[in-house]
Formats: structure tokens, C-alpha cells, sequence
């Protein structure tokens, strides 16, 4: 099947798109590495009258730092920040998530912004965007805001931003010293999504107590998930007493994932546990080597 028929817009600058957000509302939908999109148009799971094109923007690319974080232009190829080194210094987690997107075919396309405007609860930007408390800069007609990572998720497909904005930027905080981060996933074959995944981001003191912990799940509910009571614990702990298994019994405790066509609930549980202790060991490994 065919998308059904739409204008196309290709806008040079934010103010543009911004501009035609105010005039077309809802009948307008932005399309960046068309990854996700292009089968829901092709499928007619998605009809939009107005396609605006966000690749010919060149505000919206691009990877600097300023300060102490890291800021990603929205429409920046997932595989431009896959291969980039000051990414791979100074985010190392979402360095190290980006390869199991798909295929790199698929990262070729797809965008940064994409992905997290996407919200997919199985996919690992918006669960690195979580564990990383990023910020999601966004821009409308009712001008620029940003909203926290933690804020941004509200259920499948479905985020805090309006239908009328666009994301801008990403920014994610620059690691700092004694830091360890990991991701582990479990999927049915090699480029499918997640059936779930795990990702731990670990600080530690001088003393070599923890200082900062984030435990971040994939495809356990309706959004990306962190586990805050498990985190609270952790804190104080010397890296060397952690029990990773305890720690990861804990936090997947306090999520519900369903039932569906893919896997009980329990099931997903039982790997969730497997998978967070994992993540949190290589870590606290990392953190340890400082
Ligand atoms: C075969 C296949 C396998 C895949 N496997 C994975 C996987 O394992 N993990 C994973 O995470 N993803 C996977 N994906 C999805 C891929 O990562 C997509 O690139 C991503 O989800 C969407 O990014 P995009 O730039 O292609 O966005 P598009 O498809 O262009 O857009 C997706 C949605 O986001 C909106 N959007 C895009 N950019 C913006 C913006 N700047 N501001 C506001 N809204 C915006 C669009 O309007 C649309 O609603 C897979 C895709 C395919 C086809």
C-alpha cells in the first residue's frame, strides 16, 4: 500500500516549521529520518495532510558541547552520534546503546530526535534519555521550553510534547569522574526491537561509596522506567558490597510489565532481573576503575 496523498514542506530553519505548526495545527506531522513514519503513512496507520520535512535544517544538527552537557541537534543521523568520539568520552552510555538500534541501515536514516519524539517503550534512546536525566528541548508556537527526560514519557507513542512542537536539541550531562555505565537487552533476533533491556549508570566518591545511581528499563511498561527505590538503596554503598543480584531483584519488583503476544509478564521479569544485574555489575566494574 501507498501513503495517502499529502503536501510536502521542506523548511530551512525552526522558524519556518514553527510558523507552519501555527497554520496547519494537527493536519501537519513532521517526518525526520522517516524510520518509524514511513511504514505507519505507508500502512494508512497514519494520515496527515501535511508532511514537514525537518532534514533540511541545518539548526537541528550537529553534536557540541557547552558546559557540562553534551547537546544533540534533534534531526543528527543516529549512526553520526553512534561514531562520534566526543559522544563516545563524554556520553558513554548512549554511545554504547546506539548499535543495538536495529540494523545500521536503520541508524543511517533515523534520527536521535526521532527515536525519543517516537517513544516507544522498547527502544533504548528514550531509556538512555531516562537513566542520563537528559533534557528534551522542544519549540512551538508557543515558543522554546525544555522539559526533563523524567517528565517527557507519558505512555506508548505519547510524550509531554504538543503536538505542535518539535524537538530541537537533546542535552545530556557530561559523565564525571569514577562513573561507570552499561546497557544489556534480550531480543528474538539480532536488529529486532528489545523484548526488554536494562541500563545502569553508576558514580562513586573518592572513598569509593556510590554517589549517583540510575537503573533505567526497556520494554517493562507503557514508557521508558527507572526503579527509584532500588537507586535510593544503593546510594552510600561501597562498590564493593553491592549484591547486583539483590539490587536488580528490587528494582524490577516494583514494575508491572503485561502480558502480550511476545512474552508473559513473569518471563520478561524473570530476564529484566537477569539483564539489570548484568548492566549493574559492568558499572560498578567501571565506576571501580575510576
Ligand atoms: C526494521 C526496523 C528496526 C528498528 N529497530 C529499532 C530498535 O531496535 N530500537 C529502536 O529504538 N528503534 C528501532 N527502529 C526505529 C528507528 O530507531 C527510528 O529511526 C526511530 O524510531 C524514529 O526516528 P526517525 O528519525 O526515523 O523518525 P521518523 O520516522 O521520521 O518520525 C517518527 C515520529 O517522530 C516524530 N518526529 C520525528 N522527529 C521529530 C522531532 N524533531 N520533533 C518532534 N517529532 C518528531 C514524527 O512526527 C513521527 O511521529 C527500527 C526501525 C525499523 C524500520
Amino acid at each position: 500500500m501507498k501513503a495517502a496523498q499529502f503536501t510536502y514542506h521542506a523548511p530551512t530553519t525552526t522558524s519556518e516549521v514553527v510558523d507552519l505548526a501555527r497554520e496547519l495545527g494537527d493536519e501537519m506531522k513532521v517526518i525526520a529520518g522517516g524510520q518509524s513514519l514511513v511504514p505507519m503513512l505507508a500502512l494508512r496507520l497514519a494520515r496527515f495532510d501535511h508532511l514537514v520535512d525537518l532534514n533540511r535544517i541545518p539548526e537541528l544538527q550537529g553534536i557540541e558541547r557547552e558546559g557540562d552537557e553534551i547537546v544533540i541537534g534533534a534531526c543528527t543521523r543516529q549512526a553520526v552520534v553512534e561514531h562520534s568520539e566526543l559522544v563516545a568520552t563524554a556520553v558513554p552510555l548512549l554511545s554504547r546503546a546506539l548499535p543495538k538500534i536495529g540494523h545500521f541501515q536503520i541508524r543511517n536514516r533515523g534520527t536521535i530526535g526521532g527515536s525519543v519524539a517516537h517513544a516507544d517503550p522498547a527502544s533504548e534512546l528514550p531509556c538512555v534519555a531516562l537513566c542520563l536525566d537528559a533534557t528534551i528541548m522542544v519549540d512551538g508556537p508557543n515558543g522554546p521550553r525544555q522539559i526533563a527526560a523524567r517528565d517527557f514519557f507519558l505512555s506508548v507513542w505519547t510524550t509531554a510534547a504538543e503536538p505542535d512542537e518539535i524537538i530541537t536539541h537533546l542535552r545530556f550531562p557530561i559523565t564525571s569522574p569514577n562513573s561507570g555505565y552499561a546497557i544489556e537487552e534480550f531480543a528474538l533476533r539480532s536488529g529486532d526491537f528489545a523484548l526488554t533491556g536494562s541500563t545502569a549508570a553508576i558514580t562513586a566518591g573518592s572513598d569509593g561509596t556510590i554517589t549517583h545511581a540510575a537503573l533505567g528499563f526497556m520494554g517493562m511498561g507503557m514508557t521508558p522506567l527507572r526503579a527509584a527505590n532500588a537507586e535510593e538503596q544503593l546510594i552510600g554503598r561501597p562498590l564493593d558490597s553491592v549484591d547486583v543480584v539483590a539490587a536488580a531483584e528490587a528494582a524490577v519488583g516494583t514494575l508491572s510489565p503485561s502480558d502480550d503476544v511476545h512474552a508473559s509478564a513473569a518471563y520478561r521479569s524473570q530476564v529484566a532481573t537477569k539483564l539489570c544485574s548484568d548492566a549493574l555489575r559492568s558499572a560498578i566494574e567501571e565506576a571501580r576503575r575510576g
